[in-house]
């Protein structure tokens, strides 16, 4: 089982459960003999094709009991490495550490496929029993000091260890994992530690609590229909009943969305309406009314850093980012600000073309980010006319998988696909292939669940139901889930621009989990730094709109026609319209990740009143150098609930969606100036990226792929953030609009 403490990686529900945690054990609910076969489903490998899971052998009262004795067995396996008479070696430790907790493994990779994609209350409700558990059975691992002695004395051996790289990767990995959960402090510190991980976990639960009622509990009430003037009549509608429901009868009420700028806002035509919906978002939780998260933002962010100072750390950022690529707050940051230069100009500049449409409109004033989506959204309209409905009728779901997706994955693998139908799903919308490598020989086995439905949580992701395992003689089985809206039965299945490409985007994933080729489950395919795992999957959108491929999938349901050029001209050149602000908030927001991240223990400790979190918090985004008043960030302090809701969340890594993108602009550059759609190409990526799972440093993993180091300037072209007019529709790049923060693997938007 995954040893992924380590967690180098994504963390998705099953890093959690690897390490899991304790004991308890069974005393448990066996008490049938069709539930201890259930059960007992779990305990080997599944008898199908490539193990994959026989749905129609689990029943849902299976997987508490199941749960419970696969954590029972890899207790007695760690006391069993813990007791082992035999000096430590990498053997009898690392390995039989990496080779424990196998049943728990099985259960946990179905149930939370299932809890994702196709829940019950049923489900939901042992969710919640069991999530505490295996966090327990994760801690009783991970700072388990017998274990930790015998997995330091390999470690303080390694230099006279003959290794491959892949076993130095899974010693190193395995040793960095345990001190980085405490295993080298005293016991009183640990004990501190313990603490803390138990306040901070209090805390930033109060802290979603809060910002959610925040969001969720005081809609923005107006008084009179003419101050909503611009929605739609359902919108109106919808606001007088929430207004009834919130005891404001006769009045309309607006509830907030997660971020600072509101969807309803451009459509409104009341200016000071705008204004009133923007600012009851900007000082949500603020203490502007009785909902105020900066006393626990001061907690949260002094609790961090002293944990970080526990561990020697000057501050929690150098503490939390140590298995990431960028590793060091500096790095991430410096990539940042050297984007602030071009990216305050692209501000500036869209705030005068803005002013500029306000006046054309007959306004006498200028631009705040209240007016700015409704006056950039009339500019794109009129500027590149795209009709989302027709453009649909070129994506016909089946032909975007089979003659686009696979069709690429084809000229730049080698890969084949066929369609089967002989494996049991768990839901009949679930499609079957089998996938052939490039010799001809069976790679792995590919799931795809593609539509909308009531028991699937929103968003999509790629994850396994089987991981690929030379130890283990295991390929990889492999399931991306999307929400595509569901056509009435009878109606041809068409596709909508922006999930063509979340289909291209979510089966790069899988071709990283395809291709991985490792020893280790917890080195293998996807299991990679969280600033480095959307990557694979970004650079593999750039196939959505490459000519050779759309030729080949992009035709028209009823007549057949290739999509018209001009129609991808404009889907390109409109996704680097409004730049400034679409990417703006999302800078502003990682560099604010990064400055509460940065600090150090006193300085964390001096911010002990509401209003110093205000004060740090305005000095912080003055000091980028960004056109901050006009564009703020997409979350505030006091409700950005990636950092500051969960004990680690995207704290000190809300900058990956960034980083990730550095990554993927610049690999679609080496691929359009090497030859773009080329077996040569694909192999080569292959080689050096796709295959390499967590073995290898991400840099030198970059290196072996294009050459030289990363460079940022591919993506300020995309961005359309290297000078000149970042609104020029002349301008045609190869990209489609990537989405900063899709629901990937372990993207939580
Ligand atoms: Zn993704």
């Amino acid at each position: 089982m995954k040893a992924r403490i380590l967690a180098t990686t994504a963390a998705t529900a099953l890093s959690l459960v690897a390490f899991t945690g304790t004991p308890a054990m069974a005393q448990s609910k066996q008490d049938s003999q069709s539930l201890d076969w259930d059960v007992a489903y779990f305990a080997n490998d599944s008898v199908l094709p490539f193990n994959a899971p026989d749905f129609t052998k689990i029943s849902e009262d299976a997987y508490l009991p199941a749960f419970e004795k696969g954590m029972a067995i890899q207790k007695a396996e760690i006391d069993a490495i813990v007791n082992n008479p035999a000096a430590p070696t990498f053997e009898n430790t690392i390995v039989a550490l990496e080779r424990s907790g196998r049943m728990l493994g099985r259960v946990a990779r179905v149930f939370f496929a299932l809890t994702g994609s196709n829940t019950t209350d049923k489900l939901d409700d042992i969710n919640t029993e069991v999530s505490p558990k295996l966090t327990a059975h994760g801690d009783a691992i991970a700072l388990n000091p017998e274990l930790f002695a015998r997995v330091k004395a390999v470690y303080d051996q390694r230099a006279a260890m003959t290794m491959t790289r892949e076993d130095a990767k899974l010693l190193e990995d395995t040793y960095e994992g345990m001190v980085h959960a405490g295993a080298l402090l005293t016991a009183a510190e640990r004990e501190r530690v313990k603490e803390i991980n138990t306040e901070l976990s209090e805390i930033t639960t109060e802290f979603g609590q809060a910002a959610r009622d925040a969001m969720a509990d005081q809609p923005v009430i107006f008084d009179t229909r003419e101050e909503l003037a611009g929605l739609s009549d359902s919108d109106i509608k919808a606001a007088a009943d929430l207004a009834s429901e919130k005891g404001f009868a006769g009045k309309y009420a607006v509830a907030l969305q997660n971020t600072t700028q509101q969807p309803l806002l451009p459509s409104m035509s009341n200016r000071a309406a705008r204004e009133k919906l923007f600012q009851a978002s900007y000082h949500r939780a603020d203490g502007t009314t009785d909902i105020d998260t900066r006393e626990l933002v001061a907690k949260i962010a002094a609790l961090r850093a002293e944990k970080a100072a526990l561990f020697g750390e000057s501050d929690w950022a150098s503490y939390a980012m140590w298995d990431r690529m960028a590793e060091k707050p500096a790095t991430a940051l410096g990539f940042m600000e050297r984007m602030v230069p071009a990216l305050a100009a692209t501000q500036r500049r869209e705030a005068e073309m803005l002013n500029a449409a306000i006046a054309a409109d007959g306004g006498n004033y200028e631009v705040q980010p209240w007016d700015w989506y409704r006056y950039a959204n009339k500019v794109k309209a009129e500027r590149y006319d795209l009709d989302e409905d027709a453009v649909a009728e070129y994506f016909q779901l089946d032909k975007v998988l089979e003659d686009g997706v696979f069709y690429a994955a084809n000229k730049l693998y080698g890969l084949n696909f066929k369609r089967r139908t002989d494996l049991p799903v768990y839901h009949p919308d679930v499609w079957t292939y089998t996938v052939y490598d490039r010799d001809g020989s069976e790679l792995g086995l590919f799931y795809f669940d593609p539509f909308q439905r009531e028991s699937k949580r929103g968003g999509a992701w790629m994850s396994n139901f089987v991981d690929q395992s030379h130890m283990w003689g295991t390929k990889p089985v492999i399931y991306n889930v999307l929400n595509i809206p569901k056509a009435p039965a009878g109606e041809t299945q068409l596709v909508s621009f922006d999930n063509v490409n979340t289909l291209f985007h979510e089966f790069g994933h899988a071709l990283h989990g395809f291709f991985a080729n490792q020893r280790y489950e917890s080195l293998s395919g996807t299991a990679v730094a969280r600033d480095f795992v959307e990557y694979p999957s970004q650079v593999n959108e750039i196939w959505a709109t490459y000519p050779e491929v759309l030729a080949n999938y992009a035709k028209h349901y009823k007549t057949g026609a290739p999509i018209p050029t001009e129609m991808i001209d404009k889907i390109d050149a409109a996704s680097k319209f409004n730049q400034g602000y679409d990417f703006g908030e999302v800078v502003a927001a990682a560099l604010l990740d990064m400055k509460w991240a940065a600090l150090s223990k006193d300085e964390a400790a001096a911010i002990d009143t509401p209003e110093k979190v205000d004060a740090f918090e305005r000095k912080s985004l003055e000091e980028l150098g960004l056109e901050i008043d006009l564009v703020p960030p997409r979350y505030r302090t006091t409700y950005f609930n990636h950092i500051f809701s969960g004990p680690t969340g995207y704290s000190a890594g809300y900058y990956s969606y960034l980083w990730t993108e550095m990554l993927d602009r610049d690999s679609r550059k080496w691929f359009l100036d090497n030859g773009g759609l080329t077996r040569a190409n694909g192999d080569h990526y292959r080689e050096t990226v796709l295959s390499t799972g967590g073995t290898m440093d991400y840099f030198e993993m970059f290196r072996n792929f294009a050459g030289r180091e990363p460079d940022v300037t591919p993506m300020l072209e995309a961005r359309g953030l290297t000078g000149g007019d970042a609104a020029a529709d002349s301008e045609v790049s190869d990209d489609g609009p990537a989405e900063v923060g899709d629901a990937g693997i372990e993207v939580t938007e």
